[in-house]
């Protein structure tokens, strides 16, 4: 048994009102290394009090001191950097390399958002009155920001939010995944205590009662959510009918298109990155892979050869390449989908089993013989499967890659210019990749199309999302205009 990881309000540990804890195991072992805080509604009203109280000062601290601030958020995560990771790695269970990207991705968005808050806070446009009259179109921050995280990426994810908020202005109430709360209040509660009391807090538990209380409570009038589409449409419901700003980051299905003139060793490569990275829990993870017809039978070779090559096992093990799912509901899903395909005619290359030893881990594995309408093609499996399907023509595949009612990202591999722009301008997703999969670039945009949510993180967009807009006209003059009455 682990510590006990109380909640974090107000820059203070917080128990749960209501005394309950949740565990938390870690999960290539399943062990128990830690509770955390059973929050609820009593522990987010007290939370977004919190907020509410440090909104006003921390709107007119100024964007120099705001930035700094975060700067020093990133100067304390390096001196815990290996701490952060190590515990990243024990509760969410990717391997070591991946999780210490993770945290240095974070930090980047940290650094980014510090120096895009100073630089704007809207314009001054041409007035009707030029003479006598200004037009200001004004960006400011909404108050209190509800930043609901998953455990896939934990600490990522979380900095996509709550940089650009801070750095907007806003205060934050986060409620992290139950799977992974223990690191980031951890990192909350060591990186972040400098900032003024109430700014960043931390409300744990399941997402039925902290998550649910977030969106409903009143003064938190932005919820930017990134989960499953369920939740969304959940979380949405519930917004809805007060009119709150949603910001939502949704589920995938990926497709990885292997063009007809593409180099096939080097897709093979590109592909067990793109689908296996983090044992396939990624959001733009490739779920769905088209390859031509010809060569389907060297590529899903190719690509179960090197598969079978993958050892799993403990993320802090050097010698690990692939990690455990985070859970067993999670491990059941992907055996649910690989079972069905099988049932109904698709052939396991290799893998489609729960390895023999403890962990939830499941075998990296490639299928073919696939159809879209099966529900690994259908359904988000969010683990380490490759289903390889066939196509005739290049329109054939962008058809059926925008057949599916989500709309995150999609990787294309080739050299020809006119089959790549046709691809980039005809598939519906938010993020394309040429040859080189899921890379992040902080300056751009990242989110998706259709069910996936149509939000958008990172690039000035990122920040955008959690200012709120307000146009001021300002004459100077106290005078009656000829235009008022009587006509
Ligand atoms: P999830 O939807 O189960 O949970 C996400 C967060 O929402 C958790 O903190 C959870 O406690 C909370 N939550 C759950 N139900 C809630 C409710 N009714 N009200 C308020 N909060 C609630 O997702 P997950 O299993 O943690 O993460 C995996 C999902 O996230 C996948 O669908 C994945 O595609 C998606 N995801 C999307 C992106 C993106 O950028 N589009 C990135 C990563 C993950």
């Amino acid at each position: 048994m682990g510590a006990d990881c109380p909640m974090w309000i107000a820059n203070e540990h917080v128990a749960a009102a209501g005394g309950d804890w949740i565990e938390v195991d870690d999960p290539a072992t399943q062990e128990v290394i830690g509770r955390v805080a059973a929050g609820g509604a009593p522990d987010v009203d007290r939370a977004a009090a919190a907020a509410v109280g440090a909104a006003d000062d921390w709107r007119y601290t100024a964007a120099n001191d705001r930035a700094e601030l975060l700067h020093e958020a990133v100067a304390r995560s390096l001196a815990e950097f290996d701490q952060l990771v190590e515990l990243l790695t024990r509760e969410q269970g990717k391997p070591r390399p991946e999780q210490e990207e993770e945290v240095e991705w974070a930090l980047t968005s940290l650094r980014y958002y510090a120096e895009l808050g100073r630089n704007g806070l809207g314009r001054v446009i041409p007035s009707g009155e030029p003479r006598t009259q200004l037009n200001l179109v004004l960006k400011e921050p909404y108050g209190v920001v509800g930043a609901i995280v998953p455990w896939n990426y934990p600490l990522l994810l979380l900095s996509w939010k709550l940089a650009p908020a801070l750095a907007a202005g806003n205060t934050v109430v986060i409620k992290p995944s139950e799977l992974t709360s223990m690191v980031t209040l951890e990192w909350i509660k060591r990186c972040f205590d400098h900032f003024p009391p109430g700014v960043v807090n931390v409300v744990t538990g399941t997402g039925l009662d902290a998550g649910e209380a977030l969106v409903r409570h009143p003064d938190v009038r932005v919820i930017a959510l990134t989960g499953s589409v369920e939740t969304g449409q959940r979380v949405a419901s519930i917004a809805a009918p007060m009119m709150k700003h949603l910001h939502l980051e949704l589920g995938g299905k990926d497709a990885f298109v292997v063009a007809p003139d593409a180099d096939l060793p080097s897709a093979v490569e590109a592909l067990a990155y793109s689908a296996l990275i983090n044992a396939g829990q990624v959001c733009t993870s490739s779920e769905r892979v088209y390859v031509p017809a010809g060569v389907r039978d060297e590529v899903a070779e190719a690509i179960a050869s090197k598969v079978s090559d993958l050892r799993l096992g403990h993320g802090l093990d050097a010698e690990v390449d692939v990690g455990p799912l985070i859970g067993e509901r999670y491990r059941d899903k992907v055996a649910r989908h690989v079972d069905d395909a099988v049932a109904r005619g698709a052939r396991v290359l290799v893998g489609g089993a729960r390895p023999d030893r403890r962990g939830y881990f499941y075998e990296p594995t490639v299928l073919v013989d696939v159809d879209d309408d099966m529900t690994i093609m259908q359904e988000e499996t969010f683990g380490p499967t490759i289903p390889i399907a066939a196509y005739d023509t290049i329109d054939e595949a962008i058809a059926r890659v925008n057949a599916h009612p989500m709309g995150l990202g999609a990787v294309l591999r080739s050299d020809d210019p006119a089959t790549i722009k046709h691809f980039y301008e005809t598939v519906k997703v938010g993020t394309v990749w040429i040859n080189d999969p899921l890379t992040d670039n902080y300056a751009g945009p990242f989110g998706g199309m259709k069910m996936t949510g149509g939000g958008r993180e990172l690039g000035p967009e990122g920040l955008e999302t959690f200012l709120d807009t307000k146009h001021v006209h300002w004459d100077f003059s106290q005078e009656a205009k000829e235009w008022w009455y009587p006509y």
